[in-house]
């Protein structure tokens, strides 16, 4: 169940990242489109929240603004008004007065203010008159200069300059300007002050046109105090608007703020009396009428919302800006997010792909080797560092017979059944190929027999112990081992063979020699006759074929006994025994015939005597035999030590050995010089191979530098000081040797033959009873 709930749970979470592939992308848009969205509205927020600023801002600037230029205005009337109403007390009005009543104008900061003009009317008939009055007045000079044919003129009588400089420009006429007469007469008739409409100054009227500004005049009028007033004649400030509306916007707008001065005409038409431009692209405006005089102006106000503070700033768009750019960027995580799954999605199918791959080439060795270790005839043991069984294949299973494994190694030998090839001795633990392994150390072809209750008649096996390779990734030891009995008993029968034609045979070539001998003796004493010669000629080659097959028979025999007959190792004195072999093989030659022979020091050895006789006698023997035609033999025997070995060489200088053909001499029955009359079996140098290797050395021939052969063989060196066996105890030996190997040979079943047979012998390596301990087949 719970695996059930698990699988599930793993196809759900299966289904999460295939969507993932499309989600990711998704999830980011939308992260991105809310992220947008978000930036645009607080933007748009903040910049209503500007635009409230900036109004309330441009509330304020134009509220002081008009404050400002109200002020000013009024100011300006109210001084004239009160200059007038000054004049209008005194009863003898001259220059002195004048001079006085506006002096206080000059230190008033008058900003626009040109003049301020005393001016009195006068019909032209009356100029004259006037002139003379008010040139008794104080008006130095004065010439009344009527500007045309007006009914009324009204001429400056006293002028101060403010701002200014030039002229007095008294006694013009400003009948001339209309805008200034209709003021004076509005004034006249309301007695009030009031303000023209805008004009050039009548002074400014020289200036170049460009210079010349709307201008306008505020005018007092001038009425005595008295119960009847009388008019006298207008105070009258000259303006020029746009200084005016400068020099008050200048300090208001802070620089900030446009301004437009539009007068209200008495035509109904507003034309614009002073502009003042400040930088800046203005977006805001304001616009309010305020009293001047008699009249209403208007002042229009305008500002660039950017250049008011704290009406505008970079925040809205920063906010817009930096909006946008978290949004990306969280976007940006949310797709990584949301695909990183995918990502790592498709890392673990392709981990888990080549996982199932690994899985199933491993499955597939596995299967492969387990095919190998079941169809294996041999068997295949593999243990850990421990001992413990780690393999068995089905053959190892079949031949010990067992089918649990015991990983105890001291059990083993219990277990199994394992003794040694006399079938008695238990083996010894220590020296089992896999306990040697697991000590690093291999063997080749350790014979055992295994026997026990599931193999009672026993087997005798040959084993391979190695160390396991490195590469299987742990400790242990494999052994190899395949049932040798039928091999074993496949060679006894050879043996046997062998042991047969050495017994049963030599006897009647014994027998065939003895007779063909006496016959020849006789036949020495007969009378001498050609056919009698023939008769001799024959028994002696019927006496060589014998010998021949008598030494073939002994070459046999020898064959046999080196492999089969068991080493009895002794100290040899080898000097001894090459003497006493040279002098066997050519004691019998006459001398001149004699080989040349040269023996050095030898050392003593540890050797089986009778086998190594062989040894010696078949090199000793080829040296001598493998001559060139006609000439003499020559022999070098030579030893050497080399740390606990023997090296021993037999040089000879004779038709030595075709390279093609070394490393095969010491094969059975190989002859290289077959087809040159050299007689022989091609056995002798393989029955030197066995004596030495069974001895623990090796054997090799090379070329004699200078011709010939050089045959060398190791050997152990002697190691006590046991005393050497002497030459006839040697040849004792070897005919007891030679003996045993003829009468121990038999297979191990070689006692359930009918009894009848003549080589039932006892067995070679009985298989003993089991031991009393092994009671069944568990035990
Ligand atoms: P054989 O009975 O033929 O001598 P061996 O086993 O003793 O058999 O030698 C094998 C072959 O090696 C010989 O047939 C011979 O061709 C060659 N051989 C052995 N010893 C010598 C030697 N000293 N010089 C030349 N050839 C040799």
């Amino acid at each position: 169940m719970l695996a059930l709930v698990r699988r599930r749970g793993s196809s759900a979470a299966a289904a999460d990242p295939r969507r993932g592939t499309f989600g990711g992308p998704l999830l980011a848009a939308i992260v991105v489109v809310a992220g947008l969205t978000l930036s645009g509205l607080v933007h748009a927020e903040l910049r209503a929240a500007q635009r409230d600023n900036a109004d309330r801002v441009m509330d304020q600037r134009n509220a002081m603004a008009l404050a400002a230029v109200t002020t000013e205005t009024e100011r300006y009337r109210s001084l004239i008004e009160a200059i007038a109403a000054g004049i209008g007390t005194d009863d003898r009005f001259v220059w002195e007065d004048f001079d006085a009543a506006t002096a206080p104008l000059a230190s008033a900061r008058l900003i626009g203010a040109a003049t301020v003009t005393y001016i009195v009317p006068s019909t032209t008939d009356k100029i004259p008159q006037t002139q003379a009055y008010w040139r008794a007045r104080g008006s130095d000079g004065l010439v009344l200069r009527p500007a045309g044919n007006y009914p009324e003129h009204y001429f400056a009588i006293f002028t101060r300059q403010l701002n200014t400089v030039g002229p007095l420009l008294n006694g013009i006429d400003a009948a001339a300007s209309r805008e200034a007469s209709s003021a004076l007469v509005d004034a006249r008739r309301m007695s009030v002050p009031t303000v023209s409409d805008t004009y050039v100054l009548l002074r400014d009227r020289n200036l170049p046109r460009t210079r010349q500004q709307h201008s306008f005049v505020f005018v007092a009028p001038v009425w005595t105090r008295e119960a009847y007033p009388e008019f006298r004649g207008w105070i009258v400030l000259g303006m020029r608007s746009q200084d005016f509306l400068s020099g008050v916007l200048a300090t208001v707008s802070q620089g900030q703020l446009d301004g437009v001065l539009l007068a209200d005409n008495q035509d109904g038409s507003r034309p614009v009396v002073a502009r003042y431009d400040v930088a800046g692209d203005p977006d805001l405006t304001r616009s309010a009428r305020f009293p001047v005089a008699d009249r209403e102006w208007t002042l229009v106000t305008s500002a660039d919302s950017r250049r008011l503070p704290g009406a505008r700033s970079s925040l809205p768009l920063a906010v817009l800006f930096g909006g946008a750019a978290l949004a990306l960027v969280l976007a940006g995580l949310v797709y990584l997010l949301a695909t990183g799954r995918s990502r790592a999605w498709a890392r673990v199918q392709e981990a888990t792909a080549e996982l199932r791959q690994a899985e199933a080439e491993s499955r597939r060795q596995a299967g492969l080797l387990g095919a190998i270790m079941t169809s294996l005839g041999d068997g295949v043991g593999v243990v850990d560092e421990n001992g413990s069984f780690l393999l068995h294949n089905p053959a190892a299973k079949a031949l010990l017979g067992v089918d649990a494994d015991v990983d105890d190694p001291a059990a083993w030998q219990h277990h199994y059944g394992l003794f040694r090839p006399d079938g008695r001795t238990p083996f010894p633990l220590d020296e089992l190929p896999l306990i040697r392994a697991l000590h690093g150390e291999s063997s080749d072809g350790v014979e055992m027999i295994v026997r026990n209750p599931h193999r009672p008649e026993g087997i005798l096996i040959s084993v391979d112990g190695r160390p396991l390779d490195s590469s299987a990734g742990q400790r242990g030891a494999v052994a190899v081992f395949h049932d040798i009995t039928e091999l074993r008993r496949y060679e006894n029968d050879l043996a046997v063979f062998a042991g047969v034609v050495a017994h049963d045979l030599k006897a009647p070539l014994t027998v065939i020699r003895g007779h063909c001998e006496t016959a020849i003796e006789d036949l020495a004493a007969a009378p001498a006759d050609p056919a009698v010669a023939g008769v001799r000629e024959s028994l002696e080659r019927i006496v060589r074929a014998v010998d021949r097959m008598a030494g073939l028979i002994d070459t046999l025999l020898a064959y046999a006994t080196a492999r089969d007959a068991p080493l009895r190792t002794r100290t040899v004195h080898l000097g001894a025994l090459v003497a006493e072999v040279i002098q066997d093989r050519t004691a019998h030659l006459r001398p001149q015939d004699r080989p040349g022979v040269y023996v050095g020091p030898l050392p003593e050895v540890r050797a089986d005597p009778a086998m190594l006789r062989h040894v010696l006698d078949n090199l000793v023997g080829n040296a001598l035999k493998y001559v060139r035609p006609g000439s003499t033999a020559r022999v070098d025997v030579t030893g050497e030590t080399d740390g606990d070995r023997a090296r021993i060489v037999v040089a000879d200088r004779g038709i030595g050995i075709p390279d093609a053909d070394k490393p095969d001499v010491f094969e059975s029955f190989h002859r290289a010089h077959a087809s040159a009359g050299y007689s022989g079996t091609g056995l002798g140098l393989a029955i030197c191979k066995r004596i030495v290797e069974r001895h623990g050395g090796e054997i090799g021939v090379a070329d004699n530098p200078g011709g010939g052969t050089r045959f060398h063989f190791t050997l152990p060196l002697a190691a006590g000081s046991e005393e050497p066996i002497s030459a006839e105890d040697a040849a004792l030996e070897r005919a007891l040797a030679e003996r045993a190997a003829m009468e121990n040979v038999a297979p191990p079943d070689l006692a359930e033959r009918p009894a009848g047979e003549p080589s039932a012998a006892r067995l070679r390596a009985p298989v003993p009873d089991p031991p009393p301990t092994s009671t069944g087949p568990s035990g």
